[in-house]
């Protein structure tokens, strides 16, 4: 019995035994699940920790690089600022040499191939080559564009609107110096018997020259026009302009402007007007301004007040409204009206201030009592260059300009 007993006993033990392997054996399952989680959340989060550490790490190598390139850029603009010379800027109250030109001959073979045309071509126009030359002398005696109108402003005194010139501030030794260019329409009878045919803009917004050389091929070209070639020679010549001045482009409206048969005449002149007008926003960007010269190009000394009237109001509507307004006006054939004729105040009254006519020198009168100034242009063109070369010592020598390879001999 008692063998029984602890027989019975021993087989208790086992059981508890048993039961208490088997709890413990749960307790370590279930702890291991939870430990194991918790190991693998804690492993996660370091990873997790890492990652933020190493993005952040990047960001801070980023910031720092882009700061030592904003360092680096800015010293590279000091630099820059110390190599510039410094220039010294003195007031210029002087008189100002105005010279304008035509279109340029872009195709020589064209205007002088002995058509009827050939001698006007080589009297009033010059060629790429010779403006080329201008330029270069012009730069070398230290000649600076300017604007036109930058030298004058109107004041009022004892109630009266007076104009008069502006103190201008020029780089020391430099001298002021106005272009013009006139009828930078590209007219019918100019295409394809010398000229470009239009201005355009390129895929970088720059302007540039549409025309058909004489082998029939499309020309796109900067190197055929005054206005691209000046604005080229600034870009490497920055002190040829004074504030990024270039010149004033003087249109008619007969036939349109810069190319484009903008008239109301013509029949795609919508379409036509919106090319122009791309054309004239980026001149302007760039430094050009315009003036009028009259909507039909009729002589203004011999023109009725009625007719001029007229004509200008036309101008107003077709070129104006391209352009915007301009207080210069261009005489065509460089001859006007004097000014105590009733023309001339017309033209005051419509908005016109500065008035610009040709002559041997660039002479200014401000006509103070009347708001407005007078000026003459000198012309450079086939008959400056061939006849009056002393004239113009002081700007080229002509003899070394002119191109009389291409010219016609007369
Ligand atoms: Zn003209």
């Amino acid at each position: 019995m008692r063998k029984g007993r602890t027989s019975k006993n021993i087989n208790k033990d086992k059981v508890l035994v048993f039961i208490l392997a088997f709890i413990l054996i749960f307790i370590v399952i279930a702890f291991k699940n939870v430990i194991y989680k918790n190991i693998k959340v804690s492993t996660n989060t370091v990873k997790v920790d890492a990652d933020i550490k190493k993005e952040q790490y990047k960001k801070d190598e980023e910031a720092k690089n882009k700061q030592k390139d904003e360092e680096k850029k800015e010293e590279t603009k000091e630099q820059a600022k110390d190599n510039t010379p410094k220039v010294k800027m003195v007031p210029f109250k002087g008189k100002v040499e105005h010279i304008f030109f035509h279109p340029l001959i872009a195709y020589p073979e064209q205007a002088f191939d002995g058509d009827n045309k050939a001698e006007d071509f080589d009297d009033w126009f010059i060629t790429v080559s010779e403006f080329n030359k201008i330029v270069e002398s012009l730069y070398s005696k230290n000649f600076i564009l300017v604007d036109i109108n930058s030298l004058y402003e109107e004041t009022e005194q004892n109630g009266r609107k007076i104009l008069q010139r502006k103190e201008i501030m020029i780089p020391e030794g430099k001298k002021p110096l106005i272009i013009s260019v006139d009828d930078l329409n590209y007219y019918k009878y100019m295409i394809g018997d010398g000229t470009v045919h239009k201005l355009m803009l390129d895929d970088n917004g720059d302007i540039v020259t549409y025309s058909i050389n004489s082998k029939g091929g499309k020309v796109i070209a900067k190197d055929n026009e005054i206005i691209p070639i000046l604005d080229e020679f600034i870009k490497v010549h920055p002190d040829f302009s004074l504030n990024g001045a270039k010149g004033t482009i003087a249109l008619t409206g007969y036939e349109g402007i810069l190319g484009y048969r903008t008239d109301f005449d013509s029949k795609n002149y919508e379409k036509e007007r919106e090319e122009a007008a791309k054309v004239v926003k980026r001149l302007k960007e760039t430094g050009w301004n315009f003036a009028s010269h009259s909507y039909g190009h009729h002589n203004h000394n011999s023109i009725t007040i009625e007719k001029l009237k007229k004509d200008n109001n036309k101008w107003k509507k077709e070129v104006e409204s391209l352009i915007g307004k301009t207080q210069v006006y261009i005489f065509p054939f460089g001859e006007g009206p004097k000014y105590s004729e009733s023309k001339f105040k017309y033209l005051q009254d419509e908005g016109f201030k500065i008035f610009c006519y040709v002559g041997q020198s660039s002479y200014e009168n401000i006509l103070k009592d009347m708001d407005a100034v007078v000026t003459d242009r000198r012309h450079v063109d086939g008959i400056s260059l061939r006849h009056q070369k002393k004239g113009f010592l002081d700007l080229y020598d002509s003899d070394e300009v002119i191109d009389l390879k291409v010219r016609p001999k007369r």
